[in-house]
């Protein structure tokens, strides 16, 4: 059976074992996808361990997203951006390093929840990791306007400078903000996405609700019962709300594609996690 493993630190609670089990399955398909709770500082010998057991690819969660950018031989443009990579793909002696978030993101919103971004005002809060993945291919749907808003202001502009020339080349506003700047707070926006970790001491977001237009998407990328609070936030703001579980499935489904050749189906996979969640 090929092999196939998630790794990060911790690692018990991750979905994706489960997720690409029923993948493989609804295709026909055979694999066999493990955990692989890694100490830090070992991540490319774990690496390289899973590979020489016959590995065929692997999903990185944190703390190793960087490191595995880093120690993937051929990057792809968007793992370039976000110096970070979730999907690492073992080709003969390559190592293909890609970053599959931001697509599962835009898919999610796209597709799952049927809201456009082209030409939309669009806020992400937050500038780490996960802001760093999704922001490539969020301005590759030609948003209006794409600004970032963070904590640490700075942060957002060093995100936003690194993003600078694409958005140029697509012709989007894209600027950077704290969370408290008069300039931001005197706007709103069609599509909010949290991309912050407030969600994970299960605070509401770190932001006004009258940042959000009558009848917004305001999405959370955490998901389960921490993301609880940010979606009664927002939907007590009239917008509708949206955790980040299409967004795991999605881009999941993104890294099968690029193991496998084939894009499975999501829409099955997402309904039956989240009953699975619920029920647990
Ligand atoms: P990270 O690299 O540690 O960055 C955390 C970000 O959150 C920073 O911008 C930080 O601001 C901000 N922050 C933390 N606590 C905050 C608070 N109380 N109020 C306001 N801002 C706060 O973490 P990450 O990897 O980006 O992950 C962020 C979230 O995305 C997590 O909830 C994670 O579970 C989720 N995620 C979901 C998926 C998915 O598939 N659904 C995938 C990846 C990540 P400072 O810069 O000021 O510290």
């Amino acid at each position: 059976m090929d092999l196939y493993c998630v790794i990060g630190n911790p690692v018990e609670h991750s979905k994706s074992p489960w997720i690409h089990s029923r993948f493989a399955a609804l295709m026909g398909q055979s694999l066999d996808y493990q955990k692989l709770l890694v100490s830090l500082g070992e991540f490319s010998q774990a690496v390289d361990n899973f590979r020489s057991r016959g590995g065929r690819g692997c999903n990185i969660t944190l703390p190793f997203k960087q490191e595995a950018a880093a120690l993937a031989t051929q990057r792809s443009a968007r793992v370039e951006l976000a110096q970070a990579c979730n999907t690492l793909i073992f080709q003969g002696d390559q190592i293909v390093g890609e970053n599959t978030d931001g697509l599962g993101l835009v898919s999610d919103i796209v597709g799952n929840a049927q809201t456009q971004i082209s030409k939309r005002d669009v806020l992400v809060i937050g500038a780490g990791g996960a802001a760093a993945g999704i922001l490539g291919p969020l301005l590759e749907q030609r948003p209006k306007c794409l600004w970032v808003a963070n904590r640490t202001a700075h942060k957002a502009a060093g995100l936003v400078a690194r993003h600078a020339s694409l958005a140029h080349s697509l012709g989007v506003d894209c600027q950077a903000f704290g969370l408290s700047d008069a300039a931001l707070l005197a706007c709103n926006f069609d599509v909010l996405i949290n991309a912050s970790a407030s969600s994970l001491n299960q605070d509401a977001p770190p932001v006004p609700g009258s940042l959000l237009r009558q009848g917004a998407l305001a999405c959370d990328l955490m998901y389960g019962p921490s993301a609880d609070p940010f979606l009664k936030w927002a939907q007590s703001h009239g917008a509708s709300a949206r955790d980040g579980l299409g967004m795991l499935v999605e881009q999941a489904a993104e890294a099968f594609l690029l193991w496998r050749g084939i894009r499975p189906p999501t829409e099955i996979v997402l309904r039956e996690l989240r009953a699975l969640m619920l029920a647990a």
